[in-house]
């Protein structure tokens, strides 16, 4: 196969494939690209598109679970269901992002992949053997990344003009993945995009197919880290260093603790997690005492409540920290 076509038009890219030869996945892969006839066009749609697609198809089922009362015993915050309101302004939002921000940076992915010498219109396809050591691969550095730069939002100025926004829901839902400030969205986006440009850049051995199986994934972990409910099958309980909505929900509801996204290493291994640890230890002493559930419920309310006024007063001291590096500059 010739790598080395015309990089606006798609004539001659697939000279000497045979095309019959192709799996119906490898087919459609290249019709994308011979219809569209603009590779670079053609990866950035395709890139868009697959965005959308996920992050909005992942959030539906999170969506339909909160309109149903059947659900609630599995909520981790039972008492803040977000409204339908809520949602939609959350949606808008998100939206409004990925409009102004991402479609017009869809002309970079192209070029970028290419110039690092990532095969994107190319077939075949990578296989599960390739891909899985290097999805694995990005899941470790985006987590490290995210846990590194996620404490830094959560410093004085780069809270209180950048991360804030993201802490506007303190009982998250999956619409609220990607509600986040441009800046936030640059900065922790970097984690997911960097792995695979970094990977590719060294080992001059990645098919973009695979980044965007890892971005799926990233997805369904991100929109379900922020579901808010955490289920019997939930992946945790089967995998424990995976975080989820368990590990997540409780950072949003107390301020503190639990900075990375996918796995509870970091947090564990660095203390980042005592405060989340002694919470569920408390809340598992209490259901040992023979309760009934009703009183269970309210035991854990009081202590949720308690929680939350912790946080409430941790994000106001570090909110104050920005007001005094301020008046530092200014005198
Ligand atoms: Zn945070
Ligand atoms: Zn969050």
């Amino acid at each position: 196969m010739d790598a080395l076509h015309n990089s606006t038009s798609m004539s001659g890219a697939y000279d000497g494939t045979d095309l019959t030869s192709l799996s119906w996945l490898e087919q459609l892969w290249v019709q994308w690209y011979v219809m569209i006839d603009n590779p670079t066009i053609a990866t950035g749609l395709m890139s868009f598109l697959l965005h959308e697609f996920v992050y909005f198809g992942r959030s539906l089922p999170w969506i339909i679970i909160d309109a149903m009362p059947y659900f609630r015993r599995w909520k981790l915050q039972p008492n803040k269901v977000p409204t339908p309101q809520e949602q939609w302004e959350c949606t808008k939002q998100v939206l409004f992002s990925h409009f102004t921000i991402e479609l017009p940076a869809i002309w970079l992915f192209h070029p970028v992949a290419e110039a690092l010498g990532m095969r994107t219109h190319h077939v075949p396809l990578p296989g599960f053997k390739e891909m899985a050591p290097q999805i694995f691969f990005f899941f470790v550095f985006e987590d490290f990344f995210h846990y590194v730069a996620h404490q830094a939002l959560h410093t004085g100025v780069l809270y209180k003009h950048i991360h804030k926004i993201h802490h506007k829901y303190s009982a998250p839902f999956g619409l609220a993945a990607e509600y986040a400030h441009p800046a936030e969205v640059f900065i922790l986006g970097a984690g997911t995009i960097c792995g695979p440009l970094l990977y590719c850049y060294f080992t001059q051995n990645l098919h973009i197919f695979t980044v965007y199986l890892w971005i799926v994934l990233r997805l369904f972990q991100a929109v379900d880290a922020h579901s808010g409910y955490d289920f019997p099958w939930s992946l945790h309980n089967i995998v424990p260093f995976w975080s989820g909505a368990e590990h997540h929900d409780f950072h949003h509801m107390a301020f503190t603790n639990n900075f990375s996204t996918s796995f509870r290493w970091w947090d564990y291994m660095l203390g980042t997690d005592d405060k989340y640890r002694a919470y569920r230890a408390r809340v598992k002493a209490m259901k040992k005492k023979g309760m009934t559930a009703e009183e269970q419920r309210e035991l854990e309310r009081k202590l949720m409540d308690e929680v939350e006024k912790e946080g409430i007063a941790a994000e106001a001291e570090v909110e104050r920290t920005a007001g005094n590096f301020f008046k530092a500059k200014a005198a």
